[in-house]
């Protein structure tokens, strides 16, 4: 793979050589397909026996009882009665790392900041059997399209669907859990054939808006509650970088992450998860951070 010149020096300030060759392996590799069953709109046992029947091959996830790799690839899974009704979502499992990070429940007021198409949105439902009180903003027009039409479609109920800029959501929301998946280079979602589109500029307009999200994520979150910040870049400008932003208040708390130990991750010292590109995962990053009560 051919990277732009600023794309190599930020990987090789960061990262020693021999983890540099793991992450151009990781982005040459060919992910399998991965989904989530809903079990807002259907039993898992028979989802996975509808899926059979169709013809679809799939084995489980250790970490997520909801998680399946398949053989197939993702129009002919589309094309089943029940990836149609809503009762699986096609989504990498790097992205299913953050809502079950933030550990919502039943009750609880959460935002989503920037949440177009929906897979996080429909998880953190899925995962509270429908029962978070769920804010999710998207500022993209078409992209909000998708949110409203994913979360109607997942059966995702008790969701308000904000289209706005959500750096100028109004300061007096509050809210006990936020997710910040972030708009972000992509840097970690490389594959092999692309050509890299990533510029100095467009990082650097990312890394704005990540700043911008991530100060107003704070403001908006109670005392005693919790931020899940997460981006599909493996740069650390836009990930502990970005942080700074928040970990800089007296009252930000690191919760430090734990993952299983078949997630291949960077090792680090901060509490966050950086997960390696590679067969199964697009590289992700994720931290959780508390706001002392
Ligand atoms: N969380 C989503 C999911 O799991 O399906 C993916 C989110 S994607 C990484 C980032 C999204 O943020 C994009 O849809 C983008 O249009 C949106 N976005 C960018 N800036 C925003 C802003 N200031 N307010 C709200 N949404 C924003």
């Amino acid at each position: 793979m051919i990277f732009p010149e600023f794309f190599e020096k930020e990987l090789a300030a960061q990262y020693t050589p021999q983890e540099i060759e793991e992450i151009v392996r990781g982005y040459g590799a060919k992910r399998p397909v991965s989904f989530r069953v809903n079990p807002l709109r259907g039993e898992r046992e028979q989802t996975l026996r509808s899926l059979e029947e169709e013809g679809i091959d799939f084995s489980c996830v250790a970490w997520y009882a909801d998680a399946f790799v398949s053989g197939a690839d993702e129009r002919t899974i589309a094309n089943t009665r029940v990836y149609r009704m809503g009762a699986i979502y096609l989504q990498s499992l790097s992205s299913m790392l953050p809502p079950l990070a933030l550990g919502a429940a039943a009750g609880e007021s959460v935002l989503d900041m920037t949440a177009a198409p929906g897979g996080k949105t429909t998880q953190i439902s899925a995962l509270t059997q429908g029962g978070a009180l769920i804010t999710a903003c998207e500022k993209d027009g078409g992209r909000f399209s998708r949110l409203r039409y994913n979360v109607e479609k997942q059966g995702a109920s008790r969701v308000t669907l904000l289209h706005c800029d959500a750096a100028r959501l109004d300061d007096f929301f509050r809210f006990d859990k936020i997710l910040l998946d972030a708009p972000c280079s992509g840097s970690g979602t490389l594959q092999a054939g692309e050509s890299v589109k990533i510029t100095e500029k467009t990082l650097l307009g990312c890394m704005q808006t990540q700043s911008a999200l991530l100060k107003k994520a704070w403001r908006l979150l109670k005392r005693g509650g919790e931020l899940v910040y997460s981006t599909c870049s493996i740069f650390e400008k836009e990930n502990a970088g970005a942080l700074r932003h928040v970990l800089t208040e007296p009252d930000a708390e690191v919760i430090p992450l734990e993952m299983p130990a078949d997630i291949p991750v960077f090792p680090r010292t901060d509490g966050a998860v950086c997960v390696k590109p590679s067969v199964n995962y697009e590289g992700f990053f994720l931290a959780k951070i508390r706001k002392k009560g």
